[in-house]
């Protein structure tokens, strides 16, 4: 007997259909004798509904009321999951967030897990029960509801697998695991069986959306076996772990990332200390920052370019034209930008990778404005209408 944890996303259960479907196979796996932790998200486009609500309402609603609302959503899908499975005849009762011990730090909107506390969460597996936990929340130490960000639901189910000790996290999905390249935009994508914890953390982190970013980092710091398979075919996903079969695979993914902007500061002071005046500023705010591009100096001034997520651009602006514009700087914003990049631990014995990639884009055609590689990673900035035809070219570039 095993302790499995599964975790459902919203097109897993978007329709009663869906949610009888993946109620058998919960119980399937409940009746073969193991203990069952499932993890759900809100049925559908439910999520992205409810923030049609609030912006129709309050486009500038407080970060607090948004999860108050936000964490309806997986209320509704726990509830019904929780029924199907009694229509079944097995034993099973469903928990918020904060019942099942999520805690939280007070990032409304991005809340970080600080515990899960198990003693509920056990006392039922040791009734025999199903658990039925709401993901992408937790309760923070004002005793607020708060979420984790979207999809967190992932991180839900992967800080369960480690606070209880988990044998198998298993995160069921509309794909059947982890593709070469979205496998809804590039036909010739090819499954995984197996992918490391750093390969798979830089793929969610450059934009596959497939497993949340945040959700890896914890696998990998709990040591957590993450399968990533289907819900509605039956075969075997991929496998998320600290060393995989290598397969003599130069890379391992090509992905896309719209949710950018590039920031430009223009004809700053070109002193020691701006840089660091300038980024120090963002850190402190909490500010992620990505590709860092800084010009050779002229006239005794330099630019700084560098790309954050959209959703911070109009407050990096911010912070940025009170920083330097008191030196002559001026600060620019541009949205319409995608960042292309390739994954791989492949490419650290092989020479040549980033060319390969920088040739497939030539030959398209598409021309690239920035460039940042680390050990495992290419990353280019292209124009966003670009984005589709620049994965197409370097997957073929490198998977044929
Ligand atoms: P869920 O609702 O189950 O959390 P998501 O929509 O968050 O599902 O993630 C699954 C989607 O991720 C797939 O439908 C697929 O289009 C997309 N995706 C992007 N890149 C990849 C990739 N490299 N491998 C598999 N799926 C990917
Ligand atoms: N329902 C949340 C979202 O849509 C969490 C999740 O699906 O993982 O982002
Ligand atoms: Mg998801």
């Amino acid at each position: 007997m095993a302790l499995i944890v599964q975790k459902f996303g919203g097109s897993s259960v978007a329709n009663a259909e869906r949610v009888m479907h993946v109620a058998e196979t919960i119980t399937d796996t409940y009746k073969a004798g193991n203990d069952v932790v499932v993890v759900v998200s809100a049925q559908g486009d439910t999520t992205d509904d409810l923030i049609d609500k609030a912006n129709e309402i309050n486009p500038k609603a407080s970060k607090r009321e948004m999860d108050m609302l936000l964490t309806a959503g997986e209320q509704i899908s726990i509830a019904l999951l929780a029924m199907a499975i009694e229509k079944i005849g097995c034993p099973v009762i469903s928990l918020l967030g904060w019942q099942a011990g999520f805690e939280t730090n007070n990032a409304y909107g991005a809340a970080r897990i600080k515990t899960v506390r198990t003693e509920r969460l056990r006392a039922e597996l040791d009734k025999r029960k199903i658990v039925i936990v709401a993901g992408f929340q937790g309760l923070n130490a004002a005793q607020d509801m708060t979420t984790l960000g979207r999809g967190g639901s992932d991180t839900s189910a992967v800080a369960l697998a480690a606070a209880l000790h988990a044998d198998l996290c298993q995160i069921y999905t509309d794909v059947t695991g982890v593709y070469t390249a979205d496998p809804r935009k590039i036909k010739n994508a090819t499954k995984l069986t197996d992918i490391t914890y750093d390969e798979m953390l830089e793929l969610a982190t450059l934009g596959a959306q497939v497993l949340n970013n945040r959700s890896v980092e914890m696998a990998k710091k709990y040591n957590v076996e993450v399968e990533v398979l289907s819900s509605m075919v039956k075969e075997p996903g991929t496998i998320v772990r600290e060393v995989a079969k290598m397969e003599k695979m130069l890379i391992r993914g090509v992905t896309k990332d719209t949710d950018v902007a590039r920031i430009s500061v223009v004809g700053m002071k070109d002193v020691p200390g701006n840089a660091f005046k300038l980024f120090s500023s963002l850190a402190a705010k909490g500010i992620n920052i990505d590709v860092i591009l800084q010009s050779v100096g002229r006239d005794g001034t330099k630019d700084i370019s560098f790309t954050c997520a959209k959703g911070n651009a109009e407050q990096v602006c911010a912070l940025l034209e009170n920083l330097f514009s008191n030196e002559g700087a001026t600060v620019a914003c541009d949205t319409s930008i995608a960042k292309v990049s390739i994954v791989g631990a492949g490419m650290q014995s092989h020479a040549g990778t980033a060319s390969k990639m920088f040739g497939a884009l030539y030959e398209a055609g598409i021309n690239i404005s920035m460039i940042s590689t680390s050990e495992i990673t290419v990353s280019v900035l292209i124009p966003k209408e670009y984005a589709d035809k620049a994965v197409a070219a370097v997957h073929q570039a490198f998977f044929g």
